[in-house]
């Protein structure tokens, strides 16, 4: 482990923070969320009184951007007091540590703040580094092998008043002159100093101490199993929606790295993954054992089991869904409501894997039991977060295909799906930039083998389609038939309906595995009941792609599949209005831009956001009993009504 400290600043809290954040850069040290860091000072209060502060991690933030906003001031004199008592339930704590704060305004304090307050020493750094962990791991664990008297050992205690109260009836007996670090079992490390670089030097020293006894002393690392990753074929993106089907509406990525794929292809996988997690906060990430194999009702059944084997009457039985999934030909597939839950739990896992193949190397991997894992998943703080969470958003856990999603109508159907929860594949020629909910991917949508592609990379990503809005199209310029260029007919046929023809094909299958039923709505025209002299094509392959959407309509009804279409008219925020063919169009009516743009019944600008809303409704439990329906989006006109 690499120490990264560069300069010293005259301010503690500001070394304090560099400290944090060099630890948060770093994933072997803490994940998402997890670790904390503390300084104590002497500082007056508002009366001018000298009070110990002791500035403690505010929980909801992270160790790699946090500032020094991000820090609680808390009086160190009453924290001592509370050490006091022989119990103290885990929201009292909170309740008494938000009193013991100097700032009304500052996050609540970390969960381990007590424990901060019982190290006299004025700077603490706490981590779950992987390599400590891994030697706690064990069943006979080697923390006093590698370290001798340089650290305190404390069997593990869930964190808390608990943890602390341990901590204090250790604290100083044990503590010797060598003593620069508490390894915590099965969780993690502190370490502590006169300065914040004096206790992040003895966090990288017994982090590295620890690395090289588990890479230097032992046999080198055993490849196990394929090496290879596995190629997206539409097999297994099949199996992968099929699996989801069983799952209910989550986002489901699968991971094939040659490492990954090397570990689920041990042949004592079953065995090794499914001891626990490497530190029990994981558990909320990760549950406390993945699914080995594909029997989601087998596992469904055994995590009802484990909740009725350690609950006691007041909890509430979180989803029985698995978070992972190990399987020898898939891979790891990692599952979340959000995708960004689901690349969490992959991040964890990709360092539980690690730690376990380490600790199987130097002896035998070993976590915590059941009920103790259960404890945490069930830790009353955690189950307060789930009562204020509220209500997910509709789409939440469910995807959506939407072609021409870089500009125009596509990106507003994009942001509003979006805005309902769910993640967007979006496909357009030119690629869009992607974020953990939205894949944006190069695909021509006349190119049926590319499309496919992106498909399948699709639902690699988040685990199936329960959405596909039809929206690329193109709108050739204006000629009457007299003048007809068949090239110009043949392109826009080929855009407009044959695309569409082909896409639905391929994602039927996908669509009838849609937990909550498939949506297609289709982005047709206004030009369908009320064609336009001079736009032939755009209207005749409108029409088509229309009556496609229809038959669609009957043919998938069975399947649970519901298709819609929407016929916007006169949409001038998109790409193909430029304020010259705006001004054209203008001028050939005898009007005003302004008026032109709302020549309609309502006298109204229809925008592309209006028609992205009314998309994301239509895929809504609103239009539940609608299909084959043809919904205008005009403003209003006379032809159509
Ligand atoms: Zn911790």
């Amino acid at each position: 482990m690499e120490n990264r400290w560069t300069e010293t600043s005259p301010d503690p809290i500001d070394d304090c923070v560099r400290a944090s954040r060099l630890l948060g850069a770093e994933p072997d040290l803490v994940l998402h969320g997890g670790g904390n860091t503390s300084v104590k000072l002497i500082q007056p209060d508002i009366t001018g009184h000298e009070v110990e502060v002791l500035y403690v991690k505010g929980s909801g933030w992270d160790l790699a951007s946090i500032e020094r906003p991000g820090f609680a001031p808390l009086r160190l004199t009453r924290l001592r007091q509370l050490l006091t008592l022989e119990s103290l339930p885990d929201n009292q704590m909170m309740n008494e540590l938000r009193c013991a704060l100097l700032d009304a305004k500052a996050p609540d304090p970390s969960v381990e703040t007590l424990l901060h307050a019982v190290l006299p020493h004025k700077s603490v750094l706490h981590s779950h580094a992987d390599a400590v962990i891994t030697l706690t791991n064990l069943q006979q664990p080697l923390v006093k092998e590698v370290y001798g008297d340089k650290v305190v050992v404390v069997p593990y205690v869930m964190p808390g008043f608990g943890l602390a109260r341990t901590c204090a009836e250790l604290f100083p007996g044990q503590f010797t002159d060598d003593t620069i670090g508490v390894v915590l079992m099965n969780h993690g490390l502190f370490t502590f100093g006169d300065t914040a670089k004096e206790a992040y030097d003895r966090h990288i020293q017994l982090v590295t101490e620890a690395e090289a006894y588990i890479s230097g002393s032992f046999a080198p690392k055993v490849a196990f199993g394929a090496s290879s990753a596995p190629k997206a074929t539409m097999g297994a993106t099949l199996e992968l929606a099929r699996l989801r089907n069983q799952i209910g509406p989550m986002i489901v990525t699968r991971h094939t790295d040659a490492q990954t794929m090397a570990f689920v292809g041990r042949p004592d996988l079953a065995d090794v993954a499914t001891r626990g997690p490497a530190t029990p906060d994981h558990v909320i990430r990760t549950k406390r054992v993945p699914l080995v194999g594909r029997d989601i009702d087998g596992y469904r059944r055994a995590y009802e089991q484990y909740f009725h084997d350690n609950a006691t009457a007041e909890k509430i039985m979180l989803d029985p869904l698995p978070r992972v999934i190990l399987d020898p030909e898939l891979g790891m597939l990692t599952i979340g409501r959000r995708a960004k839950d689901a690349d969490i739990a992959a991040d964890i896992y990709r360092h539980t894997i690690k730690i376990i193949e380490d600790a199987e190397r130097i002896g035998t991997y070993q976590a915590l039991s059941a009920k103790d894992l259960f404890d945490m998943e069930y830790w009353e703080l955690e189950q307060a977060k789930l009562k204020l969470a509220g209500a997910p958003a509709e789409f939440t856990g469910e995807t959506a295909l939407v072609t021409g999603a870089a500009s125009g109508i596509g990106k507003a159907c994009v942001q509003a799906l979006r805005a309902k929860g769910a993640s967007v594949i979006g496909l357009d020629l030119t690629e869009t930039d992607s974020a953990a909910d939205y894949l944006g991917l190069q695909a021509d949508v006349t190119d049926s083998e590319s499309v496919a592609k992106a498909i399948a990379a699709g639902v690699e990503r988040f685990g199936g389609i329960d959405m596909v809005v039809p929206s690329a199209g193109v709108f050739p310029p204006s000629t009457p038939i007299a003048q007809l260029d068949a090239k110009t007919w043949r392109r826009t046929l080929a855009v407009n309906t044959d695309a569409i023809a082909e896409l639905f094909t391929q994602v039927h299958p996908l669509l009838k595995l849609a937990p909550n039923g498939g949506r297609v709505v289709l982005i047709a025209s206004k030009n369908v009941p009320a064609p336009g002299p001079g736009a032939a094509a755009y209207s005749a392959s409108k029409a088509a792609v229309t009556q496609l959407a229809r038959v669609a309509a009957l043919e998938w009804a069975p399947d649970r599949i519901r298709v819609n279409a929407v016929h916007p008219d006169a949409v001038f925020d998109t790409g193909v209005w430029t304020p010259e063919v705006l001004a054209q169009r203008a001028a050939h009516y005898g009007l005003a831009i302004e008026e032109y743009k709302r020549r309609n019944l309502l006298r109204t600008e229809v925008t592309s956001a209006a028609v992205g809303r009314l998309v994301a409704e239509m895929c809504s439990r609103t239009f539940a009993f609608t299909t084959g329906a043809q919904v205008p989006i005009d403003g209003g006109n006379e032809r159509v009504v």
